[in-house]
């Protein structure tokens, strides 16, 4: 996984991240809204949607895909779906046992060169993506954590997609700086595993918990397995104050991690809506944060393999950035 990030760099080419996978999963139909357990159910009821989600965004051109367990736990199967903890823990894993299989598939499939082996990162959500109360949104729930409760939390999960052989973690949309915290330190416990750091944020300074998103690099620069920090699920227009905001504090052997919703906002009564004014795209900004050191670019939430496509063909063969190029010596 590091020597493949390390190649890369040293091409100097940004790594493209696929989007957003329940984005994929509804547009073939399939209803997840509501459900305490998302994507995640589909591993049991329906993996073929999910090798299928994952195989359009290879085709698509995504380096990396990301695994449907954000909002999977073991105690989440067993409370909503009735299995046994082994059942569960084989679940988690099959996410990673999935996606690598649709990276089979297209590397069989796939004639074209251009494109190396594509990487499986691992998708580790926030503990309120868990209690489905909207507490996701904002990482209240962490106020009445300890550090150690959230740790003790989070340790299965990676436990499980670590042993399946994710060659990645990516703990996603993290709202609460005490939860990135706590997964910063519990990823010591994993030595031989890398990750991503993204946090949800509420505005171009903070996160969702009001905290500047600068304590959220602080924390990930205590990390030697951390190869990206950086903010998904946040309009596209916040990324670069947000990246501007801590560049300074940036690690050298970090990247920034950028991988943002549609724009649009998620209404609770009325679904996802436009803004009322147009809100610049994923497309138009992405050279802005590459120069800024992006590494890692991809989408969330209502970004479908066609916005993926199209973000590959724009920054893939253009020349990176300086920033980025330094990063290498
Ligand atoms: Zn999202």
């Amino acid at each position: 996984m590091a020597s493949r990030l390390r190649a890369d760099m040293a091409d100097n080419q940004p790594l493209i991240l696929d989007g957003g996978l329940a984005t994929e999963l509804e547009a073939q139909g399939i209803h997840l809204q509501g459900d305490p357990l998302w994507s995640a159910r589909l591993l049991q009821t329906n993996p073929q949607a999910i090798r299928e989600a994952h195989y359009s965004f290879l085709r698509s051109g995504a380096d990396v895909i990301t695994t449907a367990t954000y909002q999977a736990s073991i105690p989440g199967f067993i409370t909503h779906m009735d299995v046994s903890s082994e059942c569960a823990r084989e679940l988690l894993m099959s996410g990673v046992h999935l996606a690598k299989e649709s990276v089979k598939r297209f590397v069989s499939e796939s004639r074209a060169t251009e494109q190396k082996c594509p990487l499986v990162a691992g998708s580790v959500g926030p503990y309120g993506a868990f209690l489905h109360n909207g507490s996701e949104y904002t990482g209240e729930y962490a106020e009445k954590m300890r550090i150690e409760e959230l740790k003790e939390w989070h340790r299965p999960q990676i436990g499980c997609l670590a042993a399946a052989g994710a060659d990645l973690i990516a703990f996603e949309t993290i709202p609460s700086i005490k939860e990135a915290e706590a997964l910063v330190e519990l990823l010591r416990e994993f030595p031989n595993t890398k990750a991503w750091l993204s946090l949800s944020c509420k505005d171009g300074r903070c996160i969702s918990d009001g905290s500047p998103f600068t304590d959220a690099v602080k924390i990930a620069n205590r990390s030697l397995q951390l190869v990206a920090v950086g903010v998904n699920c946040c309009s596209p227009a916040l990324v670069e104050q947000l990246l501007d905001s801590a560049g300074s504090l940036l690690s050298p052997d970090m990247s920034w991690v950028v991988y943002p919703n549609s724009g649009e906002e998620w209404d609770t009564e009325q679904g996802w809506m436009t803004p009322g004014k147009a809100s610049a795209s994923i497309l138009e900004l992405s050279h802005t944060w590459l120069k800024q050191g992006a590494f890692l670019i991809g989408g969330c939430c209502r970004i479908g393999p066609a916005h993926i496509k199209e973000l590959r063909q724009h920054l893939k063969g253009s020349c990176t950035s300086a920033a980025s190029a330094e990063r290498l010596d």
